[in-house]
């Protein structure tokens, strides 16, 4: 478990990394999910350089609220960590910031009877549920209830929705249950 490095993309399929190459994509996607995209800009950056939150903002173009949100979202996440600092002019603080990743880590590591809970409900839903999509349109899926509201026609094209296949999901999740039970 030391060496692998879990990795839940939105929709709950879970890969591991073992080698270090494969780490930053992974992590990067990771941050992805649980932070969002404007996240792992952040995170690029502070990867070459600890930064104060309006440094960020000058590197970014975001504003400064926007950027402080997503710095304690990432801070609970355990992913970044700060320091006060004395702005010698002025007397005022700043927060310089940085990765955590061990910090992260282990947060992972902790986490993991959550991931597996999370799993397993994913699991319980698609299981129990079927779903719907367009051939021509395959980025959308439809849930039964939605599927029917709609007379089994594509809202885009009204062409027919077909049934999701979904067991290679259910393959998968089983897998990650597996290896993260043990
Ligand atoms: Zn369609």
């Amino acid at each position: 478990m030391s060496k692998s490095y879990l990795f839940i993309k939105g929709d709950a399929i879970m890969k591991t990394a073992e080698t270090e190459e494969e780490c930053l994509p992974v992590f990067l996607s990771f941050v992805e999910d649980l932070a969002g995209e404007n996240a792992v800009d952040l995170v690029m950056y502070l990867m070459v350089n600890k930064m104060t939150d309006r440094e960020l903002a000058e590197k970014t173009g975001y504003k400064l609220n926007k950027i402080r949100k997503k710095l304690y979202e990432l801070y609970s996440l355990k992913i970044a960590k700060y320091k006060k600092q004395r702005i010698e002019e002025t007397g005022w603080h700043s927060y310089v910031w940085e990765l955590s990743v061990s910090g992260f880590e282990k947060y992972i590591l902790d986490s993991i009877e959550t991931i597996v809970n999370k799993l397993k409900q994913r699991l319980k839903f698609e299981e129990e549920n079927m779903f719907y999509f367009c051939v021509k349109d395959r980025d959308v899926l439809f849930s039964f209830d939605e599927a029917t509201e709609l007379g089994f026609r594509c809202p885009r094209c009204s062409g027919p929705l077909e049934v999701f296949d979904n067991q290679p999901i259910i393959k998968k999740l089983k897998t990650a249950i597996e290896i993260l039970s043990t």
